[in-house]
């Protein structure tokens, strides 16, 4: 996202959005959240039902880069490719013909491919 973000923005919008939801909509805050950015200092109060919203959508978000965990080196760098950019390793469909491909030729003695239909 190359558009200029204002998080300030964003949370009151997400506690907008969420707290008209609250069970106990008069129940004391339990957190107090302050973000500081170049915009200047915000301080959120926030329920124990926003606050449980808001770790659900942090603890659900997945980056767009995150392709997965290499099952070779552990890198966690997979391109759009599914192919690790650590040890070279593919991963998905790709990956899995090329690897079986690897081992049926290495399977076959004599260099030909002995599971091959005719
Ligand atoms: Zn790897």
């Amino acid at each position: 996202m190359t558009t200029s973000l204002d998080p300030a923005a964003v949370i009151a919008e997400f506690i907008d959005a969420v707290a008209p939801y609250d069970p106990q909509p008069d129940a004391a805050p339990v957190a107090l959240l302050g973000l500081r950015t170049a915009r200047g200092d915000e301080m959120f109060t926030l329920s124990d039902h926003v606050i449980r919203a808001m770790c659900r959508a942090l603890a659900s978000y997945r980056d767009p880069e995150d392709r997965g965990e290499c099952v070779g080196c552990g890198g966690r760098h997979l391109d759009e490719n599914l192919h690790c950019k650590n040890c070279g390793r593919l991963h998905g469909i790709l990956g899995q013909v090329i690897a079986d491909h690897a081992r049926r030729v290495a399977a076959s003695d004599d260099g030909n491919a002995p599971s091959e239909p005719a």
